[in-house]
């Protein structure tokens, strides 16, 4: 196991894509296994040293960013030990653009896409990341069959999914590899109406011990090694960013496709898979001032328009033909540019499309490294029939208090990242302000604070927004079950004062 003090070879570890400032730390651990791991947070947990996990760093809360202590990185737990029939199984420090690329030249898919394929799949999971795809497919809880976890205390828990699950009590009980038992109380808050959410600690009529540690942000425990459930290889896709030049019809087309898309998906749950029926993979979204904004890396991107569509959907050869009618149908009644609109069924230009859509965070991620301000960028999801006045709302808003700014997204889910852009400390002042209206807007409308982002560090006093004292406090309950000193992953989700 490698360990580092220096401050030059800590100084990558102490940023994610956040930019929050200040981090540090007095020891980077750099482990080979679990029971590495086990060793030193043992040792921590005895000394009472804070401990912070870091993936590949790649979080846009500071989950990662370490404010002293211990520091644990993941990356040489890089084994992809098994890719079969149904499932996979991989350590947490494994690439997810690399396990993509593995599973997929073996003949199957690993659908989670979180836009930003550098990240580690133990982040994925620690973050509950979903991302476009998830529209059709789900977040990364939907993947996770088994997980091994080294808890705060240095015991080994190896859980799997529908086999323990909480009381009528409220209460859930673990046995860990040791035979230690952990009786944890869980939150008794209700999860918003909207299709992600990854505020806070899972919560649900009937948990499953598993979905605690999904999304619990390096709070709960580390995740070392994961089973994934994984699915058979799409023949192929048919995809398109189109471009509108008035705003309702292209709110108008993303409707109808989502409903449609819904439809179909009912009709599968009761019959077999429907391969020739309008099914959207994702649904995503582009407005007027993001074209304008990722013009410079794409200069063929049209001018003059209100926003764009990036669809996707699976095809076959056989249903090729009549899935793209299908599309252009409803392209043509939403009054689309289809002329200078851009389709592809094959994979390179399918890349190219992905790429323009991991283009706008990236280029968002560049600008505010340049003006050395921090990120302020939404990941509110609201309920469907909300969406319209969310979206008026911040574009009102946006123009009103004069701010810079693109909005890009996941429509589909009614979930769009505002991203502001500060250029001076007075207008990252201001732009602060206004997030704090986006939040308090996206509340009162019945969503989520975060949809798929989590609330890492940055975020945490918004949570306070979201839920209010009795439930931050009833999240801090359910981890000091598993972390009695709090050590692991401090301020993350709430701040530690609720730890007592
Ligand atoms: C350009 C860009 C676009 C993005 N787009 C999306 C998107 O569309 N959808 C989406 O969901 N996300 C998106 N993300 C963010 C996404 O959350 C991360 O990419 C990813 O999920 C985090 O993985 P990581 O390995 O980088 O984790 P880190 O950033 O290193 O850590 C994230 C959190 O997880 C904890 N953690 C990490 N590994 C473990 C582990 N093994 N055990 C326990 N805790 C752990 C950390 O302590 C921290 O709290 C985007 C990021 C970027 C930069």
């Amino acid at each position: 196991m490698q360990v580092k003090t220096q401050l030059d070879e800590l100084q990558n570890y102490l940023v994610d894509a956040s930019n929050l400032q200040g981090g540090y730390a007095d020891k980077l651990f750099i482990p080979q296994n679990s029971a590495e791991i086990a060793e030193i947070i043992k040792e921590a947990n005895e000394k009472n040293i804070p401990v912070t996990i870091s993936g590949a760093r790649t979080g846009l809360v500071g989950g990662c960013v370490p404010f002293g202590g211990y520091l644990i990185s993941l990356e040489k737990l890089n084994q992809i030990k098994e890719i079969g029939e149904g499932k996979s199984i991989a350590q947490a420090g494994v690439i997810l653009a690399d396990f993509q690329k593995e599973t997929e030249a073996k003949g199957f898919f690993y659908p989670p896409d979180p836009t930003e394929w550098s990240c580690q799949l133990g982040g994925t999971v620690a973050t509950n990341a979903s991302g476009s795809r998830s529209f059709k497919y789900g977040s990364t809880r939907c993947y996770v069959e088994r997980l091994e976890i080294v808890l705060p205390t240095g015991d080994i828990l190896n859980l799997k999914r529908g086999e323990v699950f909480a009381g009528n009590d409220g209460f859930i009980e673990l046995t860990t590899d040791s035979d230690q038992t952990v009786r944890a109380k869980l939150p008794t808050y209700l999860q918003p109406d909207v299709r992600k959410n990854t505020s806070g600690y899972f919560s649900s009529t009937k948990v499953d011990a598993i979905d605690l540690f999904i999304g619990s942000e390096g709070t709960l425990g580390v995740i070392t090694e994961i089973e994934f459930k994984i699915l058979p290889k799409p023949k192929g896709f048919l995809s398109g960013i189109i471009f509108f030049k008035n705003e309702n019809d292209l709110l108008n087309f993303v409707n109808e496709a989502r409903e449609k898309s819904f439809e179909t998906r009912q009709t599968e749950n009761q019959k077999s898979k429907v391969e020739n029926q309008l099914d959207a993979t994702l649904l995503e979204y582009f407005d007027e001032e993001a074209l304008k904004f990722i013009k410079g890396k794409f200069p063929e991107t049209p001018e003059n328009m209100a926003g764009a569509v990036f669809f996707e959907q699976e095809t076959t050869d056989e249903t090729e033909d009549e899935l793209f009618l299908q599309w252009n149908d409803l392209l043509e009644k939403h009054n689309a540019e289809i002329d200078v609109s851009w389709f592809t069924t094959t994979e390179e230009d399918r890349q190219k499309m992905r790429d323009f859509r991991h283009a706008l965070p990236v280029s968002v991620n560049e600008f505010i490294v340049k003006h050395k301000q921090r990120k302020v960028s939404t990941d509110i999801a609201v309920p469907d029939k909300n969406f319209a006045s969310m979206l008026r709302f911040y574009k009102k808003s946006l123009k009103d208090w004069g701010l810079d700014y693109v909005i890009f997204g996941h429509i589909g889910d009614n979930h769009l990242h505002v991203n502001i852009l500060p250029k001076d400390g007075d207008e990252a002042h201001t732009a602060k302000q206004l997030y704090g209206r986006f939040i308090a807007q996206g509340i009162m409308l019945g969503g989520t604070i975060s949809a798929e982002h989590g609330i890492g560090k940055v975020k945490s006093k918004y949570l306070y927004v979201m839920y209010g004292e009795r439930y931050l406090n009833e999240m801090a309950e359910l981890k000091k079950a598993f972390d009695p000193k709090g050590i692991l992953g401090k301020n993350n989700i709430f701040d530690a004062r609720y730890l007592g």
